[in-house]
């Protein structure tokens, strides 16, 4: 063991003693720096798959996502929202990335666009998870990233709207950036990701948006789907 292996043991033991990590999501004790046990990463390897279609939002493109309904990912996105917490939407991130397929649905000429979080908001968590999910999946896609859509104003949590709520709550909410070069997106397969879709209507409304630039096809994809996500 090198001297230098040596004061990185000691510096974590250090740290265990007075910095306990526990697994975000189920509290069991980990080594230090580490936010999410093996058993908890097993289960999201096993939850995740290819992008797969889904036919119940109120979309009128495609929707895909990376895994069915689980408590697992659902309890993993809420924990990334409301703790908040970077390290664990990279453990997120770098499974998607590894375990998703991204390829079989992102080409090379494709643009990425994340669903934008309000800026007030995001300096709150200090990052907006559906960016950072975008920014990487461009990566593994090697296609471009942009940051297409602003959101004008904070809105309320979908899952805190009723049904008939939820598209006035997102009314006028989100607004293509001025500064972009729109020219650059046209004829272009656009694809908007997010964290997590209930009906659709984020999405959609982002949707109607992008429809300005006349890309080629717009489409989207989410690591998880379900009504029962409050989030
Ligand atoms: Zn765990």
């Amino acid at each position: 063991m090198g001297l230098r292996d040596l004061f990185i043991g000691l510096l974590k033991d250090f740290g265990s003693a007075f910095l306990p990590y526990a697994c975000h999501r189920c509290k069991v004790s980990t080594d230090f720096g580490i936010v999410f046990c093996a058993d908890c990463h097993e289960k999201l390897v096993t939850a995740l798959h290819p992008p797969r279609l889904i036919d119940d939002t109120r979309c009128d493109f495609a929707v895909y996502t990376l895994s069915s309904y689980n408590s697992l990912v659902a309890d993993m996105i809420r924990i990334i929202k409301y703790r908040p917490s970077a390290k664990l939407l990279k453990v997120l991130t770098a499974a998607c990335q590894k375990h998703g397929d991204l390829k079989s649905l992102i080409k090379h000429d494709d643009i990425i666009i994340p669903v934008p979080m309000h800026c007030q908001r995001q300096s709150q968590r200090g990052f907006n998870q559906a960016e950072y999910l975008a920014k990487n999946f461009a990566q593994t896609g090697s296609c471009h990233f942009s940051p297409a859509l602003l959101r004008t104003r904070a809105t309320r949590p979908q899952a805190d709207c009723s049904e008939e709520e939820r598209r006035d709550n997102l009314e006028n909410a989100f607004t293509l950036d001025k500064k972009l070069q729109q020219n650059a997106f046209a004829k272009k397969r656009l694809i908007l990701v997010d964290d997590v879709a209930t009906t659709g209507s984020t999405l959609q409304i982002c949707a109607d948006q992008l429809k300005r630039l006349k890309p080629a096809e717009i489409s989207a994809l989410v690591v998880a789907h379900s009504y029962k996500i409050a989030v």
